[in-house]
């Protein structure tokens, strides 16, 4: 009760929205205002400079010396201008998470003249400082693919991506400079280098397919130069009181509670989504906006979720490369400002047992460098075919390489929530929705298409009648496909929504193997539309008809529109021949299926070295957080768990001794009860606790990592589920006053 009445009378965090003469701005007039933009980069940069640097980035070439000292300097003069005292290169290692080392811009200058050397400081920033730096790579996660005398690793500056000032302490701010991370050979250690590769490799492949189809010469629209990936990142999290959290050795220690039990109030938790925000809560989200607008970051939707005390932020979508930057600033931005408004974030995917778990839905589709949505179904029939051959290409990627797609969500943490009974299972299959649907269906069986729909005409095609003509499809599709909610991967009107994707993990990696296999998989399609246009000068609308039923007839497996959580669905996916992959070592292996490993190599996103490392940076780091959750499990009974149950049996026994001197025997039956009711659950706690202490000496001893996974997957977490389940049941036993931790009802409802 102290802690709660504590927090209420905290005093609230108020911070001023920005205005201009008293008078509040527009969001669009502070969007971007501590971001070194283009603009802002136009208005800095002698000209030539400028018409430098943005032909070298539209071109994707490397910098020259005299642009990048240019750069350097005109980003100092405007970073110092704003209280920047640091810079630093901003980097996403295979952590989830980013890193930082700051530098000042401090410098020494010596002269030396006929009188003598002079030595004095000023601040300075080169070209090749804005370049390139080399941290420590020693003790970032490699898989073994560094040899420690060539510890060295490189960031290097990512043009495409601006850089940014954030706050620092004391009312300083720091230069942030987006950055990959690679090793002194080039190998990629980062998130980042293998997405840019691989949005690279699809806009190639994207183009090539336009090229292909869009041959003919009355075409008057610009051509298409390049593809870009688009992605929106739904973000969900939990909020809770920072004051209750850091009572919770286990949620700050592994991010997850391991014990407790759900509260009553449960049942009632659907009157949370989209229900008001509580005034706290909104005060702390919206000071994040303040921040990542400032930053450019185009955050624009936030709601309550499912689950209570559980919240939803969204940004307008971006090219994927810059997407991903900004959902994983948004991540760190969140968390500060929450700690400011002393709550704590939580972006663990399941961090309440028995309570909804937390995703990213990351919204993805392909765009034109003029701005057209290839996942738009268009109005005229030659861009349905356009539309149709992408839609099949990646239905095609998602069939052929599902158990890629499995790899790329798969964790430990995300473990708990796919194919636990509300997120999407482990099953990959993608949703159409029902047009869709149907027209798939009508062009594999040649015929009409079966709707009521007044707004769908049929038109005749080389032969064969087929309703193609969907003038206003777009805007059905956009008001009835999204309703299935229970697909890991769903069109959604005019993009495909990734589903699974934990809440924990950064986009890139799931993202980088979709944009992959998606690429390989237009390479497919093109062949098969090569094979059909033989010595032809172009392709008919009937050679693309044929491809697009081959691959629609190919593909049918993957499609699915029912309810994936249900029994039905595990059985059907079965007999469809779909894998049901529920654990994450099984998931890491995909990666090196030939028929994922060869694509990914093919297409140049990862060597084979960097796959094999990739695999066992996934796997140690599966074991690792599994090991950590055991030991703090195995910590938090023994020594605060235990000792309140024998207190509690002690406490019972003493009032039973009174209650016999001073009632007699008779009146001390539900005492006796309770103690008769505990001695089992505390014996088989002690037992089951002490397994935990000999499994993790066993584990330590295995070599090899997969193993190593495979025994932590298959004992030790049923084994710590069977700790969890004694320590819930004394929960419910043993009084309020004495239990150690603050429980669900607390952590969720205050
Ligand atoms: P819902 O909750 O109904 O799924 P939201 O509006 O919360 O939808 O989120 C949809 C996300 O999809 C937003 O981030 C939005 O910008 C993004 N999005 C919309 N169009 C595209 C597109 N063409 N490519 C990628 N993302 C898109
Ligand atoms: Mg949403």
């Amino acid at each position: 009760i102290n802690r709660i009445i504590d927090g209420y009378n905290r005093p609230r965090r108020v911070v001023e929205f920005p205005k201009k003469n008293g008078t509040p701005l527009y969001t669009s007039e502070f969007f971007g205002e501590n971001v070194f933009s283009l603009k802002t980069m136009a208005k800095c940069l002698p000209k030539p400079v400028y018409q430098q640097f943005v032909k070298q980035l539209r071109g994707r070439q490397v910098m020259d010396k005299n642009t990048t000292d240019s750069v350097a300097h005109a980003v100092r003069i405007w970073a110092m201008d704003r209280g920047v005292t640091h810079f630093t290169h901003w980097f996403q290692p295979q952590t989830g998470s980013t890193a930082e080392k700051h530098d000042s811009f401090l410098n020494i200058n010596t002269t030396f003249g006929s009188n003598g050397g002079e030595i004095y400081h000023l601040d300075t920033f080169s070209g090749s400082q804005l370049l390139q730096s080399e941290p420590d790579a020693s003790s970032f996660p490699s898989g073994g693919m560094r040899s420690t005398f060539e510890a060295r690793g490189y960031t290097v500056w990512d043009t495409t991506s601006p850089m940014f000032i954030q706050p620092g302490p004391h009312g300083t701010s720091i230069l942030y400079i987006p950055s990959i991370f690679i090793s002194y050979n080039g190998e990629a250690l980062d998130e980042k280098t293998v997405l840019l590769r691989s949005s690279e490799a699809l806009s190639k492949a994207a183009v090539d397919l336009l090229k292909l189809i869009d041959s003919d010469p009355s075409d008057e629209r610009p051509r298409v130069t390049h593809v870009y990936t688009t992605l929106g990142v739904e973000q969900e999290f939990f909020l809770i009181d920072r004051g209750l959290y850091s009572l919770r050795p286990d949620l700050k220690i592994t991010g997850r509670t391991l014990v407790g039990r759900l509260p009553p109030k449960h049942q009632q938790m659907e009157d949370h989504y989209f229900g008001r925000m509580p005034t706290k809560v909104l005060s702390a989200i919206s000071e994040a906006e303040l921040e990542l607008i400032k930053l450019g970051v185009p955050i624009k939707t936030r709601h309550n979720e499912v689950a209570p005390s559980q919240f939803e932020m969204a940004p307008i979508f971006e090219e994927a490369t810059i997407a991903v930057d900004h959902n994983l600033l948004t991540m760190d931005v969140l968390h500060k400002v929450a700690h400011n408004h002393k709550l704590k974030v939580l972006y663990h995917e399941k961090p309440f047992k028995g309570v909804n778990g937390s995703g990213k839905h990351c919204n993805w589709s392909l765009s034109t460098n003029h701005g057209e949505n290839l996942l738009d179904p268009t109005s005229t029939p030659e861009t349905n075919y356009r539309f149709l051959l992408f839609l099949v290409a990646i239905l095609n990627a998602v069939h052929t390489h599902s158990g890629l797609l499995r790899a790329g969500i798969a964790s430990a943490s995300n473990d708990h929530r796919l194919g636990a009974n509300e997120a999407p299972p482990g099953i990959v299959s993608v949703f159409l929705g029902e047009h869709l649907t149907e027209i798939l269906n009508a062009i594999e069986e040649s015929r009409k298409i079966k709707t009521s729909e007044p707004h769908i005409e049929s038109i005749k095609v080389g032969g064969t009648i087929l309703d193609m003509k969907i003038s206003t499809l777009s805007e059905i599709l956009r008001d009835l496909t999204d309703r299935n909610r229970t697909s890991p991967f769903a069109f959604t009107g005019n993009k495909f929504e990734f589903r699974a994707v934990g809440s924990k993990q950064s986009p890139s990696f799931p993202i980088t193997l979709l944009n992959s296999a998606v690429a390989s998989s237009i390479h497919e399609v093109m062949e098969a539309l090569l094979n059909q246009k033989g010595d032809k000068p172009s392709l008919t609308d009937d050679d693309k008809l044929f491809v697009i039923r081959k691959f629609i007839t190919k593909t049918k497996n993957i499609r699915f529109e029912g309810d994936n959580y249900s029994e039905n669905w595990v059985k059907e996916a079965e007999i469809r021949g779909l894998p049901n992959i529920r654990k994450s070592p099984e998931a890491f292996g995909k990666l090196l299926d030939p028929v994922n490993a060869d694509m990914l190599i093919k297409n140049g996103i990862f060597s084979k070295s960097e796959l094999h490392s990739r695999y066992h940076i996934l796997l140690e780091k599966y074991v690792k957080d599994i090991l950590i959750e055991a030991r703090t499990l195995e910590s938090i009974v023994k020594t605060q768990i235990l000792p309140i149950a024998y207190e509690f049996r002690k406490s019972l026994a003493e009032g039973i001794k009174s209650l016999e001197s001073a009632c007699g025997k008779d009146h001390t039956e539900p005492e006796r009860n309770i103690i008769e009711i505990t001695t089992p659950i505390v014996v088989d706690l002690q037992k089951y606790t002490d397994s935990i202490t000999t499994m993790l000496k066993e584990i330590g001893k295995i070599d090899d990592p997969y193993k190593q996974a495979e025994h932590t997957e298959t004992n030790l977490l049923p084994l710590m589920e069977d700790v969890r389940s004694r320590v819930d049941s004394l929960e419910e036993l043993i009084s309020d006053k004495l239990w150690p931790f603050p429980k669900y009802n607390e952590l969720l409802f205050y």
